[in-house]
């Protein structure tokens, strides 16, 4: 049964986690200046203890008071929040968003959800909340209520139901340091949203670093072939565009990358169902939304290219 958004924030205040919608793909939510309740989602994840969270807050003011923004943040966070893009930047209060939170890190990672039951229940608790993708560490992010609670329900004291997550993969997380922008995760802002918005992009390197990201994650239980023609003996083909494979598997019959993105999770689960001897994945385009969604492919296959 689905939590208001009073009761889970009371659940929060009380130290305990809260499974909470968001328009990318179910959270596990806690406190986070609570160290106790922050690392009960990293047991409840089994989430390796070198991989910061991401803060969620009401607004932007918000966010500026647990990070130092400069220009080029205020600009980003003007544009997209809320929205399905993190921004790292140099942590201002390290009680709020406590040690275990960040990793250890002097930096912090922000967001402001576009959900609105997700702005409500952090309304309601008036702190920032970190909330990872609901699911065990490695696996698919849930992107339905149902799905959250099989994955990580077990370790929730309530659990908001807001529907399906309309855009199906996680936030672009950037990094913002010394006036310089990097992407350390493709996500659902891309990157050209981002470069119309502030110009060309930092290619990383120096500074940037995400120390949580893993060769192999969002992965099914079955063996996931990318880039793939045809469905092989025994496969399941996730098809991309008209008439590639059954419509009933596809992410897109149109080829259309939204619907791609909000389909994807969702179909690696379904497939999983099936107990198929594999996922075989037409080619997504790489360009706009398809950078994130051939990233979790690359990983769901365990190579990252
Ligand atoms: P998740 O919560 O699984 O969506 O992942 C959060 C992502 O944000 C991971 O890739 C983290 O490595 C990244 N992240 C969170 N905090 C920081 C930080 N302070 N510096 C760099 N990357 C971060
Ligand atoms: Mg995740």
């Amino acid at each position: 049964m689905s939590a208001s958004e009073h009761q889970a924030a009371e659940a929060l205040a009380r130290g305990e986690l809260v499974l909470l919608p968001t328009e990318t793909v179910y959270g596990l939510a806690a406190d986070a200046g609570d160290a106790r309740a922050v690392a009960a989602i990293f047991e409840a994840k089994g989430r390796p203890r070198f991989n910061p969270l991401i803060a969620h807050v009401a607004d932007a003011t918000e966010a500026e008071a647990i990070a130092v923004f400069d220009g080029p943040a205020r600009r980003l966070a003007e544009a997209f929040w809320p929205g399905p893009l993190t921004i790292v930047a140099p942590v201002r209060d390290r009680e709020r968003v406590c040690d275990l939170a960040r990793a250890g890190l002097d930096s912090v990672a922000v967001r402001v959800p576009g959900h609105a039951r997700a702005r409500a229940v952090i309304s309601a608790f008036g702190r920032p909340v970190v909330a990872p993708s609901a699911n065990r560490s490695g696996r698919p992010s849930p992107t339905t209520f149902a799905d959250a609670v099989e994955e990580t329900g077990f370790a929730a004291a309530a659990a908001v139901d807001g529907g399906p997550c309309a855009v199906g993969v996680e936030s672009t997380v950037v990094s913002v340091l010394d006036g310089r922008v990097a992407v350390l995760r493709p996500g659902a802002v891309t990157r050209e949203e981002i470069e119309a918005l502030i110009g060309p992009l930092d290619s990383g390197g120096e500074g940037h670093r995400s120390p949580g990201r893993m060769a192999v994650h969002y992965a099914p239980d079955s063996p996931v072939r990318i880039n793939a023609e045809a469905a092989g003996e025994g496969e399941i083909l996730l098809g991309f565009g008209p008439h590639v494979g059954d419509s009933r598997w596809s992410l897109s019959p149109t080829g259309d990358l939204r619907e791609a993105a909000a389909n994807l999770f969702r179909r690696f689960r379904e497939a999983d169902r099936e107990k198929p001897a594999g996922i075989a994945v037409s080619p997504v385009p790489a360009e706009g939304l398809g950078e994130a969604i051939n990233d979790r492919l690359r990983r769901a296959a365990g190579f990252v290219g």
